[in-house]
């Protein structure tokens, strides 16, 4: 699955905790400024004023690598007050219920990888800065409320890995469904752009071409009109079939209508299209499907373009193959046409 757009409900978590790091940061600047805590002050200010910039950075439309960029920011520079504060240990005695949140935070705004990583590295960092820094507060010291801490982190780290791989599947399975056509298996039209795009950026234009090619099924209306609809949906999935058995990886198949379907092909010359498409046909006359004890047969038409122009849009290439499309249709069906 290609993830090209920020996670809307990461964006949202991550407002979320801009505002209250913001809000944050100038309480805390307030209470230790008072304590004459003058260094760890400062840098709380400064830590909520870029919390406050970094909110209206999201407030606008970010790209990905954008919003990865200013998350990773945001927890470093968060993690590393944090454990600046905790060296000190005339701070506060509790200042370790903090830890707690690092899991939490990690995963949300990180993902499910790097949420893991970040939440081992400075986990381990807490741990040793723990072990380094003797002058503890006295409770810490203590067995038993070092094992509430180890404990309530480490049920808060599995809680929130838990809770991010099954919204992370959830996910997956959502946008599945949604860009499958569940009759046939296939993709729908749905991602057609996004593979589109992404077979135009893995294709080398200076040695290499780019491929549509487009098939339509022969007389299709009188196949439902003289079997009915069931035995058209069963031909159908046939034809997924043969495709998948002839298309590989990384070329990609869409069913883009009824009985209208669509390849997307990098790195592949008009005659390399021209052959899959020529066996993908074949396949399909040789098909026998099994009617009250006969045995129906069926045919493809398709039409074949490709492009040595890296700019080229999807519209442009699957519209001269649809041209050369209707040339086959026209020209008694059963064919594959590849120019003109
Ligand atoms: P041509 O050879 O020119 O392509 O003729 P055709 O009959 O295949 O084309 P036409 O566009 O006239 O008919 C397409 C038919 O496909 C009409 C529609 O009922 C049928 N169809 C579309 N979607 C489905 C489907 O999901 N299942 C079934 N069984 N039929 C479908
Ligand atoms: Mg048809
Ligand atoms: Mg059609």
């Amino acid at each position: 699955m290609i993830e090209s757009q920020v996670n809307p409900y990461k964006r949202r978590v991550f407002k979320a905790l801009l505002f209250i790091t913001a809000l944050g940061g100038l309480i805390f600047f307030l209470i230790n400024f008072n304590r004459g805590l003058f260094l760890l002050a400062s840098l709380e200010l400064v830590a909520g004023g870029i919390s406050l910039w970094l909110f209206f950075q999201v407030y606008r439309k970010l790209p990905l690598a954008k919003f990865r960029q200013l998350t990773m920011t945001y927890v470093l520079i968060f993690y590393a007050l944090m454990l600046f504060a905790l060296t000190r240990s005339n701070v506060s005695s509790n200042i370790y219920i903090w830890v707690q949140v690092i899991p939490l935070i990690s995963y949300l705004l990180l993902g499910l990888k790097r949420g893991f990583l970040m939440t081992l590295f400075f986990l381990t960092l807490f741990v040793l800065s723990f072990l380094v820094f003797i002058d503890l507060p006295v409770e810490l010291k203590e067995a038993a409320s070092v094992a509430n801490i180890v404990f309530g982190t480490l049920l808060t780290w599995g809680l929130s890995h838990a809770y991010e791989k099954a919204t992370v599947d959830s996910q997956a399975k959502l946008k599945k469904m949604a860009s499958t056509d569940h009759l046939t298996g296939l993709n729908n039209r749905s991602l057609l752009q996004t593979y589109f795009e992404a077979a135009q950026s893995q294709t080398q234009f200076k040695y290499k071409q780019l491929a549509v090619v487009v098939l339509d099924l022969d007389h299709f209306k009188v196949i439902n009109d003289t079997h009915g609809h069931d035995i058209g949906d069963l031909i159908l999935k046939n034809f997924s079939k043969v495709i998948n058995d002839c298309v590989n990886h990384p070329n990609h198949a869409f069913r883009i209508g009824g009985e209208e379907f669509c390849l997307i092909c990098a790195n592949t010359s008009l005659e390399q299209a021209s052959i899959l498409a020529e066996s993908i046909r074949t396949q399909v006359s040789a098909q026998k499907i099994e009617v009250d004890g006969e045995a129906l047969t069926y045919s493809v038409s398709c039409g074949v373009s490709v492009s040595d122009d890296k700019h080229i849009s999807f519209k442009a290439l699957h519209a001269e193959a649809d041209r050369r499309l209707y040339m086959a249709k026209s020209s008694g069906r059963n064919l594959v046409i590849n120019q003109g």
